[in-house]
């Protein structure tokens, strides 16, 4: 169908043509979307798509961008049987361990591929060498082949989708520039273009690098930053009858290849990244011509990758050079895809693909285009949403930063408990200066600096894990664990994320958007969950009833703007008018007392009573500690006795060092994060992100005691009943009796040879003296005793499913 004339209004309008927008549209058609408008302000695919390297490889660390990337695969083949074939090519590919350490992390990988029926294989240097005969094979530790990857030409890619998009009724515009995007009651109305308005209710910035330029014009930030990526293209040199060459990857040597014609291309990820503009105010603005363009050549910053490639292809160094490629691309400051709706409703983003948008677009299209469809994702997309991106993002000078380090660690072994090194510190607590001088190790997140734990706890090495897993551990966290378990820790949790909900329909509103009851009176302390429609766990939290009309939500440091915004858009999107929702997290300082201890640490610094029936468990108080006005709230998330204080920020270095004194002689030390997790490992509380996210269930995650399905109407009450009747699987908690055997996520589980299911996270529990995996497992194979195999590097562990907590089951300590 040809259509000449831009229409005056769409229900979906798509900016960008690449394989992003390209792919968005292809998978709304195929959903049944009839009202939907591409647009590109120049050719389809003459943004970063036409230069792309084109290779296709599917397992990555994040089992959902390795679900989503098998769905590409999956496409490309069938769109390959169409009239506008994609050049798919399903060669395979390799990747050689250059180091102990990559064959560790190989064979990890290895373990997570049977998970999803992956064809990946370990494979000898010479079995490598048999299938690229060009290698060289000094250093080649081991590697591994799958099969089912592939290479395709990106912009026949393109087409193909645009092709499928137009069948099925999507319009397609190019030489038609978005100038202006309109917003009416927090929502996209129109789009203004360079052609007229277009009236519409979705808009999908599917613009790549240029998608900043386009948030901006609904005043959203976009944390993409245009990356020069470079590649070159060998004069062909193989003879035509030779079979056809699997992709290579050398991640050690930081370079890939794959055949082209019958030379090769090679490419890399540079140690000295560069992105395109050297002035970050202006940082990720694209010139407003810059399409089906290059950057210019930078061979002084690709030297030592072309020094790599020849040293592992010595024919690198005999043939001529026949094409060199420098192209921008979007990178985020993660290296993960920038998807989903953003804080303006019905203006989504898919954009930032770094450089692994070929492999990943069919997945992005899907999973995008159910999201819109959905008003929600369909998958747990977590790590690829855009509201994983806190306000120190706002910062193009940070965002730069972050992704700079993340472009040049890009082929980086990243082992457990890694931290990011730039642009720290940004956000602290009170304390700050008072843990660096006690020997704290910190950690980052969301832009925080917290307490990993304090070097100073020297405890017992033997106990750390084995393989590359043991690298960032430390024994100082067993010894704040025990601590906190036989008298008292302080932590400072100061970065967890707050927000004040006040308003005559706050009640009203709280109790339609979570799950539990949480409105209870004043001074009550609630768990509960907030659902989306499919019963998907959107947001875990606490929520207190701080006044008749005002509470305070506490959740995860990481969370402010995922939960926030799934609070802002319930209340758009329901019209709870005058409800506010107000981020107090840098106003309260937050300093967690736990352990057997704490009430008698805690009672020598107040006249209020501590006592179990003056204070009891799951409520709070206004009270005076240390002279200090505070809100202490009986909760905890280490399964100990405790309260968290919250004081304001101006009051937390005196508090802490009063709490310290007082502690002093009643065991009390600081503690960290470190020790949270494995404190609560033990206990089974669930971690948002970690065992409980938008595509698990309240009841599958052993968190039903959480609802109050009495309540006439929450959301996602319907779906999460329909969960309890219908129960497929069940969050299962597995011990292992060697504690430094310790599963960190993804690996395989085993029962009677059978794969039943991946870890989702793992850990070690001092006080069981074991090492702990959670998982989600069919219901029939979740009974507590059942032996299972869990492969670590290669190898099987013995586990058991145990009952759960595995840690003071009947709850006497908290409730003491
Ligand atoms: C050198 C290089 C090698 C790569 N190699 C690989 C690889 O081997 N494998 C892999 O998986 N990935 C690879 N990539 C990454 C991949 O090419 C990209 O992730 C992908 O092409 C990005 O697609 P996109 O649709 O998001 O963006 P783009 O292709 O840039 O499309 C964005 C479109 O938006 C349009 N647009 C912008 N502003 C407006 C506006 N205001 N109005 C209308 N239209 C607008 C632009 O004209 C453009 O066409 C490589 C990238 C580079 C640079």
């Amino acid at each position: 169908m040809s259509v000449s004339v831009v229409p005056t209004s769409a229900k979906i309008v798509i900016i960008g043509g690449g394989v992003g927008g390209t792919s968005v549209a292809y998978h709304l058609a195929e959903l049944g979307e009839k009202d939907v408008i591409l647009l590109d302000r120049n050719e389809l695919t003459s943004g970063s798509t036409f230069h792309s390297a084109g290779l296709v490889g599917q397992l990555r660390a994040d089992p959902t961008l390795t679900l989503m990337n098998m769905h590409s695969v999956d496409l490309y083949r069938k769109l390959q049987a169409t009239e506008t074939p994609p050049s798919w090519r399903e060669c395979g590919s390799i990747k050689l361990a250059s180091t102990p350490e990559r064959m560790q992390e190989i064979r990890r990988q290895i373990g997570w591929a049977k998970t999803f029926g992956l064809d990946l294989h370990e494979i000898s240097p010479q079995e490598a060498q048999n299938l690229f005969p060009y290698i060289d094979l000094e250093g080649v530790v081991g590697a591994c082949y799958m099969a089912s990857d592939g290479q395709v030409d990106p912009s026949q890619l393109a087409m193909a989708l645009a092709a499928g998009a137009r069948k099925s009724g999507v319009q397609i515009f190019t030489h038609t520039r978005v100038l202006e995007i309109k917003t009416r009651d927090g929502r996209v109305s129109s789009v203004i273009t360079d052609k007229g308005e277009i009236e519409c209710e979705i808009v999908v910035n599917c613009g790549g690098m240029y998608a900043p330029q386009i948030g901006r014009m609904v005043d959203v930030r976009i944390p993409i930053v245009p990356m020069s990526h470079q590649y070159l293209i060998t004069d062909n040199f193989m003879p035509l009858d030779a079979p056809f060459l699997p992709s290579l990857r050398d991640p050690d040597n930081l370079i890939y290849f794959r055949q082209e014609v019958s030379g090769l291309l090679m490419g890399g990820y540079e140690k000295n990244s560069k992105a395109w503009s050297a002035d970050y105010n202006n940082i990720d603005n694209i010139p407003a011509n810059f399409n089906s363009m290059l950057l210019p050549d930078d061979w002084d910053r690709f030297y030592d990758i072309a020094e790599a490639s020849q040293k592992r292809v010595p024919k690198m160094a005999e043939v001529g050079i026949k094409n060199f490629i420098n192209g921008p691309e979007g990178f985020t400051p993660d290296n993960e895809f920038c998807l989903g709706e953003t804080s303006v409703g019905g203006f989504y983003v898919a954009a930032g693909f770094c450089a692994h948008g070929i492999a990943g677009a069919g997945g992005i299209g899907k999973v995008v285009a159910e999201w819109i469809v959905a008003g929600e994702p369909t998958m747990d997309l977590w790590h690829m949403d855009i509201k994983r991106f806190g306000a120190s993002y706002e910062s193009p000078d940070f965002t730069l930063q972050r992704i700079t380090e993340n472009y040049e660690q890009y082929y980086d072994i990243h082992y457990p408990g890694e931290e990011r090194t730039s642009a720290r510190p940004k956000f602290v607590s009170p304390v700050y200066e008072w843990h660096k001088a006690h020997g704290a190790v910190f950690g980052e997140k969301a832009s925080w600096e917290r307490v990993n734990y304090y070097a100073n706890n020297k405890g017992n090495d033997a106990l750390r894990p084995k393989g590359w897993l043991g690298k960032h551990w430390s024994s100082a966290v067993q010894i704040e664990h025990h601590a906190t378990r036989s008298a008292a820790g302080l932590f400072d949790e100061s970065s967890f994320a707050k927000a004040r909900i006040s308003g005559v329909r706050a009640a009203e509103f709280l109790n339609y958007v979570c799950a539990n009851n949480v409105v209870k009176g004043v001074g009550k302390t609630v768990y509960t969950q907030a659902l989306n429609s499919k019963a998907g766990i959107e947001s875990d939290y606490t929520v207190t009833q701080t006044g008749a009309n005002e509470f305070m939500i506490v959740t995860g440091t990481a969370f402010a703007t995922h939960d926030f915004g799934w609070l802002e858009k319930i209340r758009r999107e329901c019209n709870f008018d005058g409800v506010e929702i107000t981020n107090i997290t840098k106003e309260l300082t937050c300093f967690a007392v736990m352990g057997p201890n704490s009430r008698a640490i805690l009672q020598s610094l107040t006249d209020s009573d501590l006592n179990h029936n003056a204070f009891p468990f799951m409520s709070s108080q206004e009270i005076t500690l240390a002279d200090i006005k505070v809100r202490a709230t009986r909760i905890t998330y280490v399964g100990e006795l405790g309260w968290e204080i919250y004081t304001e920020v101006t009051d937390g270095l005196v508090l802490w060092e009063k709490l310290i004194d007082a502690g002093r002689d009643l065991g009390l030390i600081p503690c960290g994060y470190r020790a949270i997790e494995s404190l609560r490992l033990e206990k089974g509380y669930r971690a948002w992100a970690g065992e409980i996210n938008t595509e698990t269930n309240p009841f599958e995650a052993g968190l039903g005691f959480a609802l109050s399905l009495k309540k006439e109407n929450f959301h996602g009450k319907a779906a999460v009943i329909s969960a309890k009747e219908n129960q497929s699987r069940k969050l299962v908690a597995i011990t292992f009796d060697d504690i430094s055997s310790v599963p960190f996520g993804s690996e395989p589980i085993r029962i009677d040879n059978k794969i039943v299911g991946r870890v989702k996270s793992g850990g070690q529990g001092y006080t069981i003296n074991k090492a702990i995996a959670y998982a989600y497992l069919p219901i029939e194979d979740s009974v507590p005793g059942t032996a299972v195999d869990v492969e670590l590097f290669g190898v099987w562990c013995k586990g058991v499913i145990a009952a759960e907590p595995l840690f003071d089951a009947t709850n006497l300590k908290i409730r003491s």
